[in-house]
């Protein structure tokens, strides 16, 4: 069940200062989730449309 960001993201950085471990990172426009998540979902409810899913 892993998470990602979908193509919605508006590049706003909100869930990358969530991100305890640093799993999210600048992907062209938008952002992507790496490896490195541990599926805490610290981030999920930081964004604004709802741009992070399972
Ligand atoms: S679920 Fe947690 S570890 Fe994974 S990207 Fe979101 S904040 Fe980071
Ligand atoms: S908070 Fe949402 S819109 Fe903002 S960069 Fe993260 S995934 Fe994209």
């Amino acid at each position: 069940m892993a998470l990602r960001i979908t193509e919605d993201c508006i590049g706003c950085g909100t869930c990358v200062e969530e991100c305890p471990v640093g799993a999210i990172v600048e992907s062209g426009e938008i952002f992507k989730i790496t490896d490195e998540c541990n599926e805490c979902r610290a981030c999920v409810n930081s964004c604004p449309i709802s741009a992070i899913v399972e």
